[in-house]
């Protein structure tokens, strides 16, 4: 539903040119600016909202069609390429986001989303599982129908002249204020409220309660992180507005053993060179607690960092009951520790491995032998030495940054 209010406030008719409105707000503005006219604060707060909304051709669009509830939902239905703008618009001035019902150009307007989050394991996701989640919500109050009080008693809100909307200022600097609005505490944003006794004893006028809600959650096979569930109409309920929906949005806490990357899972493994080299077996306990027994012949090497895939072991394809993803096994080889073996042990083993690449020593004055060293790289080394290192900027160019020798 339309209204004229905004054009009212600021004199002009509902078919003004621009310049007709800017002008008109401007005298408006003087004449009522709390530095000239402390008394007017209200005033001056709705002949620059009413500018705000006029003066913008698409917010003013909005407002001839559907009026300050037009608004102030960003264009029901959708579609408005202002929808964001609106949103933010709204979002500040009322605050919390909570945008609703100012009391204007009432009709049956959509209540917002409730998103929750919910914490899931990958053994959840991979099996699917049912779980409860209680929320709390608000609902009609009974008693009074959601009226708030006696039929009839309704009056327009004395704290805010029926705008829902309150505004303060603040002054930034000399003849500087910047302007905050809010929702009207008296009447909730309504416009209109009960004088005390004519108020309903259940909800105390404010039309609704607060309830504890079960909500079943079914979590199907296959679903992924930040997916979202949604339970119709189950939001927030309000008098004249349709409630919006609850939405659970899935966050899967993180995984000792898997990564999972879309349908597929990745898991680490660690083998011994002797495992890389002469083969190995080794069970891993999947998801749904089967142990899959994977095994490697010996003599197919494997190589640090190399991937090796199980077909069809992944994580199940939501709603496609027959299939699944892979499952990759990323491994890691450990070699052994120094002098694991004596002289005569390396030799053996180097009658096995292939044999070494030719080396031919240099010969002349150009050669010099130096010494291999371990080194750590900064992170790695302790935050003295670091220190140690800053203070000492000879050292420091001679290491390089970056990399640090050890001294031994
Ligand atoms: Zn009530
Ligand atoms: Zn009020």
């Amino acid at each position: 539903m339309a209204d004229n209010k905004l054009y009212e406030i600021l004199g002009v008719s509902k078919n003004a040119s621009e310049s007709e409105i800017k002008r008109n707000y401007h005298k408006l503005a003087k004449e009522f600016h709390p530095d000239k006219n402390p008394a007017a604060g209200d005033k001056f707060k709705e002949i620059s909202y009413a500018y705000e909304v006029l003066s913008d051709p698409k917010k003013r669009q909005v407002y001839d069609l559907y009026g300050l509830k037009g608004l102030q939902e960003g264009g029901q239905g959708g579609g408005f390429p202002a929808d964001e703008i609106f949103g933010n618009f709204f979002g500040n001035l009322f605050g919390m986001g909570g945008s609703r019902g100012c009391g204007q150009g009432r009709g049956p307007v959509r209540g917002e989303d409730t998103m929750h989050p919910l914490a899931v394991t990958l053994e959840d996701l991979y099996a699917g599982k049912t779980t409860k989640l209680q929320l709390s919500k608000n609902v009609i109050c009974a008693h009074c129908k959601g009226v708030g009080g006696k039929p009839g008693s309704l009056i327009s809100c004395k704290d805010c002249r029926g705008q829902g909307i309150k505004v303060s200022y603040q002054q930034i600097a000399p003849h500087m204020t910047r302007q905050f609005h809010s929702r009207c505490p008296s009447c909730l944003g309504q416009g209109e409220t009960f004088n005390e006794k004519d108020k309903c004893s259940k909800c105390k006028g404010k039309k609704v309660l607060n309830e504890t809600k079960i909500l079943e959650v079914h979590i199907e096979k296959g679903m992924r992180d930040n997916q979202k569930i949604y339970f119709r109409g189950e939001g927030d309920q309000q008098p004249d507005t349709e409630p919006g929906d609850v939405i659970i949005v899935l966050q899967q806490k993180p995984h000792e053993k898997f990564k999972r990357n879309g349908d597929n899972l990745i898991m680490k493994h660690e083998i011994t060179l002797t495992e890389a080299l002469c083969g190995f077996e080794f069970v891993a306990k999947h998801l749904d607690g089967r142990d899959l027994l994977i095994r490697h012949l010996p003599g197919e090497v494997i190589k640090p960092g190399d991937v090796k895939c199980v077909q069809g072991e992944g994580m199940p394809i939501y709603k496609n009951l027959f299939e699944k993803g892979n499952f990759y096994v990323k491994f890691d080889v450990v070699f052994p520790e120094n002098h694991f073996a004596n002289e005569e042990q390396l030799k053996q083993i180097e009658t096995i491995l292939p044999p070494r690449p030719a080396f031919v020593m240099p010969t002349g004055e150009d050669v010099e032998e130096v010494n291999l060293m371990d080194y750590f790289t900064p992170s790695e080394s302790s935050r003295g030495r670091e220190e140690a290192y800053a203070s000492d900027d000879e050292e420091h160019m001679h290491a390089g940054p970056g990399v640090q020798c050890a001294h031994q």
